[in-house]
């Protein structure tokens, strides 16, 4: 457990934080708090992230202003959350969160297992310091006098590459089980090391993810692998016991494979391929991801209703539908992706045909690109008999658009020539 640095406050001259890598809206955000007579200050990832010399994903403002004052303070703004209430306020293009300090801990409304329920109790920073998770989060940057106030002693964990949670580990994951996605999160994105005390009870307190919202874990699995880092955060969650909580079947077939087969290979590789696009600042759909995650069951399932005797095409709808349902039981499934999921599915075995009416429809399908990306990291991966079809396809997109429509369907390219 950390104890209240005695000297927290370092001067503008002795950290890193600037207010020229500050957005100009969190910046006017922070200002017009402090005018208005209130504390204000930066805190979270836009903090760590300055002082490591990193690009912050976003700003968070801390304050003692309650979200109504901050909803009276600025026209674009509304408040938001139950569990914790919180303004956001609205600019072009970016959003920035102004939390209100919390208060003593003894405050909070807990369900029986000691998990926070509600969390509206206001405070003071002194106060709020001990409600932060990782102490690499827990640094102020205040606007009054640009100090930075450190009391959990995050600035040198910072520096050492350290993870280490503010307060009772056990404690802290107890009251709310994400913070264990958390550090995973933050030791992949930073290549921090989870300190000893931190990691320990990971191991063991898995189950806990069980009781949080399926639509809360989506958004989490989404910030793992959309971070750039979501290749480091899988084998992360992995090496925790985590997986099992978040993914159950696909973490029972890695088990079966032992590592070694397909299944691995083709969701690092799409992992891989994810990481590579965020860091080119292209967008990766959701869809396409769960896709790639669920398809070692998918593709199983579908052999196991062909056994049966079912044609391929309804085989892996109806493989696909199966193992949907089974998987929103732990992370929620928006509609309009997993419409996108079932869809890259469905389309696989389309790509076999390399001629007709129905490969000219695959073609011109909304959802070719995506299925086709889908297809080539398959045949990436080494899965067998999917490679010509990868190539054929490839090659065609390269020809001109009328070459395209002759290739795919060479018969009506013989009636012209007899024609004429
Ligand atoms: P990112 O770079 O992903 O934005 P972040 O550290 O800013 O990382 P946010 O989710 O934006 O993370 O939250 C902002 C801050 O709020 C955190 O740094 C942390 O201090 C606090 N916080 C967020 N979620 C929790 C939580 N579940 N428990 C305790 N503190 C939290
Ligand atoms: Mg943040």
């Amino acid at each position: 457990m950390n104890q209240a640095n005695p000297n927290p406050v370092i001067p503008r001259d002795r950290h890193a934080v600037s207010r020229a890598n500050i957005s100009k809206n969190a910046l006017k955000v922070l200002y017009r708090l402090k005018d208005a007579g209130y504390r204000a200050c930066l805190v979270g990832g836009g903090v760590r992230d300055l002082q490591l010399g990193r690009e912050p994903k976003d700003f968070d403002v801390v304050s003692d202003a309650s979200p109504e004052q901050v909803r009276e303070l600025f026209k674009n703004s509304r408040i938001i959350g139950r569990r914790f209430r919180l303004a956001h306020v609205t600019f072009r293009g970016e959003i920035i969160e102004v939390a209100t300090f919390r208060g003593d801990q003894s405050d909070v409304d807990a369900s029986e297992e000691g998990r926070i329920l509600r969390d509206n109790t206001f405070g003071t920073l002194e106060q709020d310091v001990w409600r932060r998770d990782f102490t690499v989060n827990a640094l102020y940057y205040d606007i009054s006098d640009f100090s930075l106030i450190d009391y959990t002693g995050g600035l040198d964990d910072l520096e050492h590459g350290r993870l280490r949670m503010v307060g009772d580990p056990e404690v802290r994951y107890r009251e709310d089980p994400v913070r264990m996605l958390r550090a995973i999160r933050f030791a992949a994105k930073l290549g921090f090391r989870i300190e000893e005390g931190t990691e320990a009870p990971i191991f063991r307190l898995g189950f806990l993810l069980g009781d949080i919202p399926p639509a809360r874990l989506f958004d989490e699995v989404l910030k793992l692998f959309q971070s750039g880092h979501g290749e480091n955060s899988f084998e992360l969650l992995r090496r925790y016991d985590l997986l099992a909580w978040l993914f159950p079947d696909l973490d029972e077939l890695l088990a079966i494979e032992r590592d070694e087969g397909d299944v691995h290979r083709f969701v690092s590789l799409t992992l891989e391929n994810t990481d590579a696009r965020v860091l080119e600042g292209k967008g990766v759909n959701p869809g396409f991801l769960y896709a790639a995650l669920l398809w070692g069951n998918v593709a199983r399932e579908t052999e196991r209703l062909r056994e049966q005797g079912m044609p391929e095409a309804p085989a892996i709808q109806q493989a696909g539908r199966m193992v949907t349902d089974a998987q929103v039981q732990s992370t929620a499934i928006p509609r309009r992706f997993s419409q996108v999921m079932k869809d890259i599915w469905a389309l696989q075995p389309r790509f076999r045909k390399h001629s007709g009416k129905r490969a000219l429809s695959l073609l011109e399908h909304p959802r070719f690109r995506a299925a086709y990306d889908f297809l080539c990291l398959r045949a990436r991966a080494g899965e067998a008999g999917v490679a010509d079809d990868c190539t054929f396809w490839t090659d065609l997109q390269e020809l001109p658009p009328e070459e395209q429509h002759k290739t795919l369907m060479p018969r009506k390219k013989r009636r012209k020539k007899k024609a004429n």
